[in-house]
């Protein structure tokens, strides 16, 4: 049946000449790949485990809860992981609901701004914001959202924890649209706060859904309305909670926009719907709305030219490589963002960067509820490619064309330290491991002209730390950082001949990236200002596409 609703949808949009979007054939139409943007502990995780449960990913998460083993849901995916080898949970799930096919990108969750965060990022084509009902926007989903803002993300906004003392609902909704600066419609209304909470009055469908406290797995009862008025109403919410969500939707309806997909797809407008996660409540509403109101695969942008997603050939690129669970084995996954056609296991791509042919015969693929290796993949899904270093961050594969796939930046590190082994003999091998660690997208690594050693880059102070223990645990290596004379760095581009001569008399402050490429290291802002007035052929960038 879900294959003929999707035959009739697809053939429903060839008549809909007013959409100039591609049609896509059915298995892409029905993809949404999103990712989840939240302060910590407003949710995220919990979220995750009820969209897995109602993907039929986990089974009976009731009676895990029960058991009192509140993270057993998670430790599934460990098992899974421990299977597999690598990291499912830390980077991709797929369920299916009601017809759709959900790929889930999981963002990281430390708290600096990061490269990693952003790139995730470019492989969803939409975003869930979890907010708490008691907090508000915090300063991690803020920063997050200002990332999906830059690509015209579509933002669907779960408000979670409404079982509990929660702000005003108006409140809430205000501070969405003052701080993020985008229009907020109520998908829901909330009816009652804390304990009197008793669920959500639905704007879009006309029904009230009712939280069941007594069981938390429990999915909401579902009263189907004819408007507000409806005296349905009365058999199930308390006089006076009646007559203040009367009151209060039709104040929403007056002060608020209505609902407008277009408007979602752009990235103006995000629909918020009140729900509690732990309770099971508003979860099954939110993915209904990102089923039917979130974007479908989106097209790609690339050199020479966009790939669209309907596209009959196979294409997709690395947005993520990393390191596999076992130390000992250098394999590593590169995470594959699918931007065309349909793939099949065992399919030879071309590895544009090498123009190298690749089979790609052992591709993982997080469908949740089944643990066997998938066959196939198609355009919005996410792969895992083993390989062992060939696939490197924002590397492109096609069944031949020479397309690059485009905005995927490296940032300029925040921070420069010079990394030494402790054994001076080793350099050759220290080099080898911060290689990896580079083409993981774990640090920048810079080979300065003329010092020896290596300049490596970071963005948080603690990724030194986190990298000198890799290093010593996988490669058997002790190493130290130490302060570098440099703070900044900045890859230089303009014709050959003048970089040659810039590089010629600024020796000093010259280094290389692993792809070869120049970079001007200094510590003084006023020293990159200096070069871009003197040098109005040169550019000096904060950011490089990878590629
Ligand atoms: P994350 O850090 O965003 O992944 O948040 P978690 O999902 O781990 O949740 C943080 C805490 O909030 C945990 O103790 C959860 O049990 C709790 N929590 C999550 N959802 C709800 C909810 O709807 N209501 C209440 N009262 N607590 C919740």
């Amino acid at each position: 049946p879900i294959a003929r609703i999707g035959a009739l949808a697809y053939i429903l949009r060839m008549l809909d000449h007013s959409s100039n979007s591609p049609v896509l054939p059915p298995e892409i139409a029905r993809r949404r790949t999103f990712a989840i943007i939240s302060h910590p502990d407003a949710g995220k995780t919990t979220l995750t485990e009820k969209f897995l449960l109602y993907g039929g990913a986990i089974q009976m998460a009731g009676q895990v809860r029960a058991k009192g083993e509140a993270r057993r849901t998670r430790s599934d995916f460990m098992q899974m992981e421990k299977d597999r080898g690598i990291s499912v949970s830390a980077s991709a799930m797929s369920f299916d609901f009601d017809g759709y096919r959900f790929n889930l990108v999981d963002t990281p969750g430390h708290s600096d701004f990061s490269e990693d965060t952003y790139r995730t990022l470019t492989a969803v084509d939409a975003a869930v914001m979890v907010i708490d009902g008691a907090k508000g926007v915090e300063s991690q989903t803020q920063k997050l959202f200002e990332v999906c803002r830059l690509r015209d993300l579509p933002i669907m906004t779960f408000c979670n924890k409404m079982d509990r003392e929660s702000r005003d609902t108006f409140d809430i909704i205000d501070e969405i649209q003052e701080n993020l600066a985008i229009d907020v419609t109520p998908a829901s209304w909330p009816i009652g706060v804390g304990r009197d909470f008793i669920g959500c009055y639905d704007m879009l469908n006309d029904r009230l859904e009712l939280m069941d406290r007594a069981d938390r797995n429990k999915v909401a009862k579902t009263v189907r309305l004819d408007g507000l008025d409806d005296p349905k109403m009365a058999e199930h919410v308390p006089q006076d909670l009646l007559a203040q969500l009367r009151e209060e939707v039709e104040m929403a309806r007056e002060l608020l926009p209505p609902f407008d997909r277009k408007a979602l797809l752009e990235g103006t407008l995000t629909p918020i719907w009140f729900g509690s996660a732990i309770n099971s409540f508003g979860v099954k509403e939110l993915m209904d709305g990102i089923g039917r109101y979130g974007p479908e695969p989106q097209p790609q942008s690339a050199t020479p030219r966009q790939i669209s997603p309907d596209e009959t050939k196979v294409s997709g690129f690395v947005f993520k490589v990393q390191a596999n669970m076992d130390p000992k084995h250098r394999d590593r996954v590169a995470f594959v963002r699918m931007a065309s056609g349909h793939f099949k296991r065992g399919m030879k791509l071309t590895h544009v960067r090498s123009k190298k042919p690749m089979a790609i015969s052992n591709p993982v693929l997080f469908l949740a509820s089944d643990r066997e290796l998938a066959e196939e993949a198609w355009a919005g899904d996410i792969m895992g490619i083993p390989n062992h270093g060939q696939l490197r961050i924002g590397d492109t594969l096609t069944e031949g064309e020479a397309l690059r796939v485009t905005g995927i930046p490296s940032f300029a590190p925040e921070l420069l330290q010079t990394c030494r082994a402790g054994d001076p003999m080793k350099a050759k091998h220290l080099e080898k491991a911060l290689m990896q660690f580079s083409e993981e997208g774990a640090a920048k690594v810079f080979k300065p002209m003329l010092s020896s050693g290596f300049i490596v880059g970071v963005v948080g102070q603690l990724q030194f730390e986190v990298l000198a223990s890799r290093i010593e645990l996988e490669y058997g290596l002790p190493v130290r950082f130490e302060p570098s004379q440099f703070t900044s760095a900045r890859w230089v581009t303009g014709p050959q001949a003048a970089i040659d001569k810039f590089v010629n008399v600024n020796k000093g402050h010259i280094a290389e990236d692993n792809d070869g490429d120049v970079v001007y290291l200094t510590r003084l802002q006023w020293d990159i200002d200096r070069i871009e007035r003197d040098h109005p052929e040169l550019t000096l960038n904060a950011t490089k596409e990878m590629m």
